[in-house]
């Protein structure tokens, strides 16, 4: 068996050093992959009861057409999400096209003029710098008169409670909390810090709206921000709550009136949830939703694996090898912009759909220097599949995030790597 798989990796272009390293890398990491199955275990459960308790039946696979109403499996979905993320009510959207969407939604519906948001968190995501309107842009919060304050982490990567008390004034509506790092190389946050920072918040101001930016978040604890007293949690499903099954869609876990306001904005006054029709999608939704805590773990031992792997051969990484994980993010820092193209090219180099090309650096929108993206994936752009990013711009430091299983995060890794010995940015002796 052993042979014959290492012909398998050498028919996918691995040499058998880069192979037998990475191998000896996975041997410390056995306790590590113990423990992200039993999270895996524990939401699969939990995904499992939820729908149990909601009644989900072969009828909710079913689509509507035209206005939507009364689409059971719509409405089913939408209690299901609830359930697991500890809401009142929740919208599911396929008509939310994406990440960025799902959040100016929760923003956009839930903010007059006249209020002011705070993130006590430091910059968020690139995309929303437009939404908000930190960068001008038409149609941004800004433009409709609502202000913007931001309080940065402290050094250490604690919350600057002070500031954040400071910050806090009359007219604060909603504080935006990111939980995962995005694009930066600050740490992630854990559900338990959310839960720290919503209760210090609360404390001041228990009127004030905590949406947590839940993106690539999902499952990769046994909580999520609605226990631990989020208002709101927002994302998308093209990454880990769609499982990889998901074709598009937000959602966004909140209070009845929050998820209100939402679905107000999304289709209108008046109509709110009640129209909307979920077309054929809906048995991608449901199955991907079952199998997204697998998926999710297949793609934290990737990360995991990824961290290790790296950190040996002394490149920064974050989080670092030993760290607990509260996203399914992996950077790695090259220092140069050549590191960040060979590892992309690796990972394109790895993938089942596109693999012959060959990924470079453009001008994308949204994002304000050039981005390098090696995605081939079923669902174009999906996150949870196998891909890498990364700004070309310093600090040169590259995000990997997905894998639908576990082994194609491994060759995705190990491609990466073999991108790298071939361009000469890492040599063979390194780790021989
Ligand atoms: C991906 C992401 C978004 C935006 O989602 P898109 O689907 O790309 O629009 C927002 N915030 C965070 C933290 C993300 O990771």
């Amino acid at each position: 068996m052993k042979t014959e798989l290492n012909e398998q990796y050498q028919k996918l272009g691995i040499s058998e050093a880069v192979l037998k390293f990475g191998n000896e890398i996975l041997v410390s990491l056995g306790e590590r992959f113990r423990e992200i199955d039993e999270i895996a275990e524990y939401n699969q459960l939990k995904v499992i009861h939820a729908m149990q308790q909601c009644k989900v039946s072969e009828a909710c696979l079913l689509g509507t057409t035209g206005y939507g109403y009364n689409d059971l499996g719509r409405d089913t979905l939408e209690e299901v999400y609830a359930k697991i993320f500890h809401a009142q009510d929740a919208l599911v959207r396929p008509q939310i096209t994406c990440g960025t969407h799902a959040l100016a939604l929760a923003l956009m519906s839930n903010l007059r003029p006249g209020d002011e948001l705070l993130s006590p968190v430091g910059k968020p995501y690139d995309t929303l710098e437009e939404v908000i309107g930190i960068r001008e842009s038409r149609g941004s919060l800004k433009e409709y008169g609502i202000s913007y304050k931001q309080v940065e982490l402290l050094p250490d990567g604690s919350f600057d409670y002070e500031g954040i008390r400071a910050a806090l004034c009359d007219k604060t509506r909603l504080v935006t909390i990111q939980r995962s790092k995005g694009y930066q190389t600050r740490p992630t946050l854990s559900v338990t810090r959310i839960g720290e920072l919503i209760r210090f918040i609360k404390e001041i101001r228990p009127d004030i709206i905590c949406m947590v930016d839940n993106c690539y978040g999902e499952f990769v604890e046994t909580i999520e921000p609605g226990d631990v007293g989020a208002d709101m949690t927002v994302g998308s499903l093209i990454k880990n709550p769609g499982g990889g099954l998901a074709p598009i869609g937000g959602y966004i876990a909140g209070t009845k009136e929050c998820v209100e306001n939402a679905a107000y904005r999304l289709t209108s006054p008046g109509l709110g949830k009640e129209v909307g029709a979920s077309l054929g999608i809906l048995s991608s939704f449901y199955q991907g939703l079952f199998l997204a805590p697998t998926v999710t773990a297949s793609a934290l031992k990737g990360a995991v694996f990824a961290a290790n792997l790296f950190e040996r051969l002394g490149f920064p990484v974050i989080p670092n090898g030993t760290e607990s994980r509260h996203d399914i993010i992996q950077a790695v820092t090259f220092g140069n912009p050549e590191g960040v193209i060979a590892f992309c090219q690796g990972i394109q180099a790895a993938a089942s759909v596109d693999s012959f090309v060959t990924p470079e650096p453009w001008d994308m929108p949204g994002y304000d220097s050039q981005v390098i993206m090696a995605a081939g994936a079923f669902v174009s752009g999906s996150s949870i599949e196998l891909s890498a990013d990364g700004p070309i711009a310093p600090p040169y430091a590259v995000y990997f995030q997905g894998g639908l299983t576990w082994p194609h995060a491994k060759l995705g890794i190990l491609k990466a790597l073999q991108s790298l010995v071939e361009r000469g940015i890492v040599s063979e002796k390194d780790f021989a």
